[in-house]
């Protein structure tokens, strides 16, 4: 318990002990995406108005990026706390990537599974992305669209020099989906990474971060990016075809 805590603390779960066992290889069908292919798929996207995103030639997009573009309206954090600018700037944020494993201790049994990219993933985020838990829309393959909470945060395995996104669907999905492409946009952020006395009190600052997206996904501002066609693929990009 007290190490299921530890490892929970922050929101999330550091990803598999052995470096030399990248985490990639243990997916269902999983494939290697190499470090030109990440180049290539990185590129920002303009306005959802524009049309149909442009998506790389690649079965794996990854980092999709921010529709820099858009205007940033002020929007309070959980608790009226304003959200860091280096959260705001980048967001909307787009990204594509397959799930991989973490390090699987814990998270589902606290109820909040989350799905880990790759490091590869996260290494094509802003590195100046704030830290932290966010909101937004998620997609598994081309199915439905659900709302999502996310964690962005430093891995203490690496020494705290690499950062993890995990993604928590609010969705009760019939079976584990590694190895499958995730689709996120990333809206709104909700409140820096925090450390938890106790297990309850860390589950229940989750169920506030949940409330929290629930509540802000049903903005009409917030459900239009749900039918963007970023969430919409391909057949030929899927990994599992679904
Ligand atoms: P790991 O440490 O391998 O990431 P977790 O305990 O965090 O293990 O569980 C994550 C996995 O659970 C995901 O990769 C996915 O396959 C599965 N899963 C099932 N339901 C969900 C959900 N609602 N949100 C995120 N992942 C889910
Ligand atoms: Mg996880």
């Amino acid at each position: 318990m007290a190490e299921k805590l530890e490892l929970s603390r922050r929101w999330r779960l550091a990803p598999a002990p052995c470096p030399s066992l990248p985490h990639r290889r243990l997916g269902i069908q999983s494939r290697l995406v190499d470090s030109t292919a990440a180049r290539l798929a990185l590129r920002q996207r303009s306005s959802a108005q524009e049309g149909p995103a442009r998506e790389p030639s690649l079965p794996v997009a990854v980092g999709v990026g921010s529709r820099a573009s858009r205007p940033r309206p002020h929007r309070p954090c959980a608790g009226g706390r304003a959200a860091p600018a280096a959260a705001m700037r980048h967001l909307p944020y787009f990204c594509r990537g397959e799930v991989v494993r973490g390090f699987g201790r814990g998270s589902k049994e606290l109820g909040i599974p989350t799905a880990n990219f790759s490091e590869q993933v996260v290494e094509s985020f802003p590195s100046d992305i704030s830290t932290g838990i966010y909101y937004g829309w998620a997609c598994v393959g081309n199915g439905d669209v659900h709302k999502m909470v996310l964690s962005i945060g430093w891995n203490p395995y690496y020494k705290n020099v690499k950062k993890s996104v995990e993604t928590h669907i609010i969705h009760t999905f019939k079976e584990d989906f590694y190895g499958e492409i995730l689709s996120i946009v990333i809206i709104g952020y909700i409140r820096p990474e925090k450390n938890f006395d106790s297990l309850d009190t860390l589950i229940s600052a989750i169920q506030d971060d949940i409330e929290e997206a629930n509540r802000k996904l049903d903005l009409p501002e917030h459900l239009k990016l749900k039918e963007d066609n970023f969430f919409r693929m391909p057949e030929s990009k899927l990994v599992n075809g679904h």
